[in-house]
């Protein structure tokens, strides 16, 4: 498995993409780079990056000989014996992963990577990092220089779209402090800076799911109206029965198609402009971290479904207004012309451990929306009890002086 870090032409030291700047950075000679000058700087490092998990041989396979300069790029394993074929066929691609000691016994291989992790050799340090199977942009954890794992986002896998990080670090951080300024209750040292630096840009994968839905609904309605003449109260209901027929647009409908994460926690940050997302380019994840697609369309299906129906009766309902009461007697919703989009979304993300729970919490990494559930300290909740009675008990003794 080839894993490389995007190098600054002029001087060698990583490239990563800044949201700020919306441009590739290296921050030892402060230049910055357009995606089109990466391109022309690494002619071949899309060729290697992209490269189908199946392909057999050809151009892709033979990249690992044609190193371009300022391009770091290694087997994952220095005794491992990465032949053309072997480097882009998936059962020959553990073997590179592995150790040489771990390759030659099958069961233990076997072991490590039901554990869902790999290991590479870091293109800047020489270290040996385990990641996860479906990380596909990370750091070393050493020289903490970003790498993107190739092979990872290919073939089928290869994202359609991106959209870039807009939210720095620091703005995301901050809007974290912003959040746990105006509440009392959370612990001290929840926003301390040494917990904020433990956010973490990664890019999500998700399904935009864009459909026409053949829609049908029937129901039944209620108005009561009521009224009193001298001593007798009138009371009047009308019913009536609803059909409602046609076809309704759905545009950019999102399925998370990652399974090792808690969707709500990431899927509470939408939605996000997908009108800036930009064509795919492995690039716009060197410094970041990246999951790979686990969800593939079949799977994804009966959950776009559900969301197409439910956002489809909403829409329905919508326009039934006006009634005291409404019962749906029949609804069904049946999309056509569906195109899936594969998108990468950028997520900053944390995480906080209070009173062995643990707390997730997500910033959309395109506007700062947050979500998540802040902790309550138990002690500041005690202090208050004691701070609300013992006020009025002073209060108390003050009447009865007074009195
Ligand atoms: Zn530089
Ligand atoms: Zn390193």
């Amino acid at each position: 498995m080839a894993v490389v870090t995007y190098k600054c032409p002029n001087c060698d030291g990583p490239l990563t993409f800044s949201p700020e700047r919306q441009r590739f950075v290296c921050d030892y000679c402060l230049s910055a780079f357009t995606q089109q000058e990466l391109d022309k700087a690494f002619p071949q490092m899309d060729d290697i990056l992209n490269q189908p998990a199946d392909t057999q041989g050809g151009p892709a396979g033979q990249a690992g000989a044609q190193t371009p300069p300022g391009f770091a790029k290694r087997q994952a394993s220095p005794g491992a014996d990465e032949s053309p074929n072997a480097q882009s066929a998936p059962d020959a691609q553990k073997e590179a992963q592995t150790p040489p000691s771990a390759a030659q016994a099958p069961e233990e291989e076997d072991a490590a990577f039901d554990g869902h992790a790999v290991e590479y050799i870091c293109p800047s340090c020489g270290a040996q990092v385990v990641c996860e199977d479906a990380t596909a942009a990370t750091f070393c954890y050493y020289c903490h220089n970003p790498v993107v794992l190739a092979g990872k986002l290919s073939g089928d896998l290869k994202p359609d779209r991106v959209v870039p990080f807009e939210v720095t670090r620091e703005q995301a951080m901050e809007r974290f402090a912003q959040l746990c300024s105006k509440k009392w209750f959370v612990p001290k040292d929840f926003c301390t800076s040494s917990q904020l630096e433990k956010m973490t840009g990664v890019y999500f994968p998700f399904w935009l799911v864009d459909a026409d839905a053949q829609v049908q609904m029937s129901a039944n309605a209620q108005n009561v109206r009521t009224w009193n003449t001298g001593n007798t109260q009138y009371t009047e209901t009308s019913f009536y029965h609803l059909e409602r027929a046609g076809y309704m647009q759905l545009t950019d409908v999102p399925i998370l198609a990652s399974l090792r994460q808690d969707a709500s926690r990431i899927t509470g940050v939408y939605p996000y402009d997908l009108s800036s997302a930009k064509p795919f380019h492995m690039a716009y994840l060197s410094g970041f971290m990246a999951q790979k697609r686990e969800l593939d369309k079949e799977k994804a299906h009966p959950q776009f479904l559900s969301l197409a129906n439910e956002f489809c009766q909403r829409r329905l309902r919508e326009t039934c207004s006006g009634y005291s009461s409404l019962q749906v007697q029949s609804f069904s919703a049946t999309p056509q012309n569906e195109d899936w989009e594969h998108t990468l979304l950028p997520v900053w993300t944390m995480s906080y451990t209070h009173r062995g729970k643990t707390y997730c919490y997500t910033v959309n990494g395109q506007n700062g929306k947050i979500c998540g559930k802040l902790p309550l300290s138990g002690k500041k909740l005690l202090a208050l009890f004691f701070g609300i009675w013992g006020g009025l008990f002073l209060l108390c003794l003050l009447g009865g002086w007074l009195l």
